[in-house]
């Protein structure tokens, strides 16, 4: 693997080639972009790129450090990320993070720490990566991962250089879920038109597909009243079986399907809402119900709904009570579909 197999992202690409090859690299960089878009694998080549012993801004893929870089075995490359069953990245590994740093590279001239999901980082950890910042030694070179850099302590990012990442195309997300995910071409193509650029989302969408549970949801959604908020919500919460999981990271990824399901709903309402034929239509088995349906919304409504929606799903990683934040959601949207007149 090279850049050549990075998609949509060839603007950044070219920037570090040059880099690379005037030998300017800076010691920091921050990328941004939404989840599942390739940031961590990009970085992953931009390293083996830096490193690589025949490297003329790319990796060649045949030399020994090429090699051993694609096995995740090579001394001078450090990956740091959230502990398992934890959403944080501790002051621990970042303290760890300084002795990595304090030793010279053993193998060539850089020493590379790719942190994932920087963005979840408490404030104590944060404060440590900023003193790492303040005075990296020469050799260094730290790279940051987040989807926001709202959660990037000003004093992070104005040492850092920023590089935004696109989503990626339509094409290219189909591409990925026929040769990577062994997906077949109509469904990949019909996944990629509602990943809105996200391979992750994309997936979670390939989940959400047991037929059981999509029917079983919008069978209850479709026939939603004003005051059903609450019920629905624990009926929600039992149908998916949230209780019975272990840790609050399992029940995040599955509350993420749910709230995946509700903006696919409210998304088709839109869809034929506006009467555009381009755009497919999720539940499209329901069509006819969601003609019906949509006519009693205004496009208003759907649109603040679907952003009600969306800003669910980002308060989800940083919200502790999930069953509240699944409850406020519904309330909010029956608010809206019903216009304001339900007394909560
Ligand atoms: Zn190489």
């Amino acid at each position: 693997m090279s850049f050549k197999t990075i998609s949509c992202q060839n603007r950044i690409i070219e920037l570090f080639q040059n880099a690379i090859i005037k030998n300017r690299l800076a010691h920091a960089y921050i990328f941004v972009g939404q989840e599942g878009i390739g940031k961590t694998l990009f970085s992953k080549e931009l390293a083996k790129a830096i490193f690589c012993q025949n490297s003329r801004g790319d990796a060649c893929d045949t030399c020994s450090y090429c090699q051993r870089i694609s096995k995740d075995n090579f001394s001078d490359l450090f990956l740091i990320l959230p502990e398992k069953n934890s959403r944080v990245i501790k002051i621990e590994q970042l303290k760890h993070l300084q002795d990595i740093l304090n030793v010279k590279p053993l193998e060539s001239k850089y020493k590379i720490v790719i942190i994932q999901s920087a963005d979840k980082m408490n404030e104590e950890a944060s404060n440590c990566l900023l003193k790492t910042l303040e005075e990296p030694p020469s050799y260094a070179i730290i790279m940051l991962i987040v989807t926001s850099l709202e959660s990037v302590k000003e004093t992070i990012r104005s040492r850092c250089q920023i590089m935004r990442f696109s989503p990626l195309s339509v094409i290219a997300v189909k591409e990925i879920l026929i040769n990577s995910f062994q997906l077949d071409s109509r469904q990949a193509e019909r996944l990629a038109y509602l990943s809105n650029g996200s391979i992750e989302r994309a997936m979670l969408l390939s989940h959400t597909n047991a037929i059981e549970k999509r029917n079983w949801f919008i069978d209850k959604v479709l026939r939603l009243e004003i005051d059903d908020n609450l019920a629905f919500s624990k009926e929600l919460f039992n149908e998916w079986h949230i209780q019975d999981l272990d840790t609050l990271e399992e029940k995040r990824s599955y509350i993420k399907e749910l709230i995946l399901l509700f903006l696919l709903y409210y998304r088709d309402l839109l869809v034929c809402k506006l009467d555009n034929s381009e755009l497919p239509i999720y539940y499209i088995e329901r069509r006819d119900d969601l003609l019906c349906k949509s006519i009693s919304l205004s496009e208003d409504a759907l649109f603040s709904i679907v952003k009600v929606i969306k800003a669910s799903l980002e308060y989800l990683d940083y919200n502790a009570n999930i069953a509240l934040l699944v409850e406020n959601m519904i309330t909010k949207i029956l608010q809206i579909q019903f216009g304001n007149r339900m007394n909560v």
